[in-house]
């Protein structure tokens, strides 16, 4: 149950790690509203930053130094905490990538041997190009079939059509999102994975939108794979994960090659390491790793119910102001929305809504997202304005976008 002046407190008091939440542009305040794009980092995992660099730094599995043996400590501490925080039980499941889209594509290169002509990866038509476009290609390149589950009129997932896909292909693999990026719309990933399951596909999922503020247990889910960014849940950019069971990522080839992934390395051929490293060539990013560990015990101190509870009330009523507003259209009224929520207004370009918001101090998405296919096939709009609250943003903050979200259609509107 919603407890108002105890979360305005709580809010006000987890805003104090975000100063630059804490801005001024003239006479207005800043209002952050896109954190499905990416979300601000708090001191303490940018402290967890400089600590590691003026105390512990070193290249990781390399040195028998003492720093390089501290730092490699810290790295796979790392590893186990992000491996708890999902739920998964072994921290080998755990390779750290540059982000959500790297690590879709290192599994379609990795599967590529495994696929041909007869065989068919399916998606939904809600997916991130990062979960659609590595797929389309690996079936370009493969000679799969490349199959789009289609959406019901509110915005989910059209069950009945997924399944009458998954009887008629020899379906390899499915991918879903966990959350859209532009709708909100929250898949049952948990019975999408069985159902998909039953027909003998493996299933990656796309925890990019929602492991911020969704329950996200590979173990309840029983995905082979699931994916997500760093930036997105108060880490840095450049760290990522790609989860998988042991034997989804020991049946992947390793697309990327170098130092730390091997065994022997010999004139003739080469033999690789046993798991996470034959997945990890070069230089890992430890630092991001160590820092998205702090970010996740961070997320647990918060309470991660509670972040979902909370963001999910920011949500509900944004749709509702929003939905006062006669000129308003927002696209899709799925079953569970979380994270965000994106519209568009006839005869008005989402860029000078964007661009007139800036000026009043609130920074909104606009453009495609990176979901062509949803915008252009399924809703035939091109571009759309996105609000995507996150824990530290308040109730006021809505009414500050609302009111400036109103001005801006005055002034476009006259
Ligand atoms: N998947 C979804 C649903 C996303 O929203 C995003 C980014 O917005 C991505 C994947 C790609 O994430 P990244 O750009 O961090 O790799």
């Amino acid at each position: 149950m919603a407890n108002i002046p105890a979360d305005q407190a709580k809010v006000l008091a987890l805003r104090a790690e975000y100063p630059i939440l804490d801005q001024q542009w003239g006479n207005t305040k800043l209002v952050y509203l896109d954190n499905a794009a990416t979300t601000q980092v708090p001191t303490c995992v940018l402290n967890r930053i400089i600590t590691h660099y003026q105390t512990d730094n070193a290249n990781v599995h390399r040195g028998i130094h003492r720093l390089s043996e501290r730092s490699t400590a810290a790295l796979e501490e790392a590893r186990s905490v992000v491996a708890s925080f999902i739920g998964a039980s072994d921290p080998r499941s755990i390779v750290f990538t540059s982000g959500a889209t790297s690590a879709i594509n290192q599994v379609a290169r990795g599967l590529e041997s495994q696929l041909g002509p007869g065989q068919a990866v399916v998606v939904t038509a809600l997916e991130h190009h990062a979960n659609f476009v590595p797929w389309q290609q690996l079936c370009a390149r493969t000679g799969a079939s490349f199959i789009v589950a289609p959406l019901t009129e509110a915005g989910d997932i059209d069950r009945e059509a997924l399944i009458r896909i998954l009887e008629e292909n020899s379906v390899a693999l499915c991918a879903f999102a966990h959350v859209s990026n532009v709708l909100g719309t929250v898949v049952p990933v948990a019975e999408l994975t069985a159902l998909a399951h039953s027909y003998g596909a493996k299933v990656l999922v796309d925890a990019a939108q929602s492991i911020r503020h969704e329950p996200v247990d590979v173990a309840s889910v029983d995905c082979d794979y699931l994916v997500f960014s760093g930036h997105k849940m108060m880490a840095p950019t450049g760290i990522g994960v790609l989860y998988g069971k042991p034997e989804a990522l020991e049946c992947m080839e390793p697309s990327v090659f170098g130092g730390e992934m091997v065994a022997q390395v010999r004139f003739e051929a080469t033999s690789f390491e046993s798991l996470p490293l034959r997945l990890e060539a070069g230089t890992p990013n430890y630092v991001g790793a160590i820092a998205l560990a702090e970010a996740c015990a961070y997320l647990q101190r918060i309470g991660r119910s509670w972040i979902g509870e909370y963001e999910r009330e920011l949500l509900y009523a944004l749709e509702e102001k929003l939905g006062r507003m006669g000129a308003v259209t927002i696209l899709g009224d799925p079953e569970q929305r979380a994270g965000c929520l994106s519209f568009v207004v006839p005869g008005v370009h989402p860029f000078d809504i964007a661009q007139l918001l800036d000026t009043l101090g609130v920074a909104v998405r606009s453009g495609n997202q990176c979901a062509q296919p949803l915008l252009h096939q399924v809703y035939d709009v091109r571009q759309v304005v996105r609000v995507s609250p996150a824990f530290y943003n308040t109730q006021e903050e809505l009414d500050q976008f609302v009111g400036a979200l109103e001005k801006t259609l005055a002034v476009l509107s006259a």
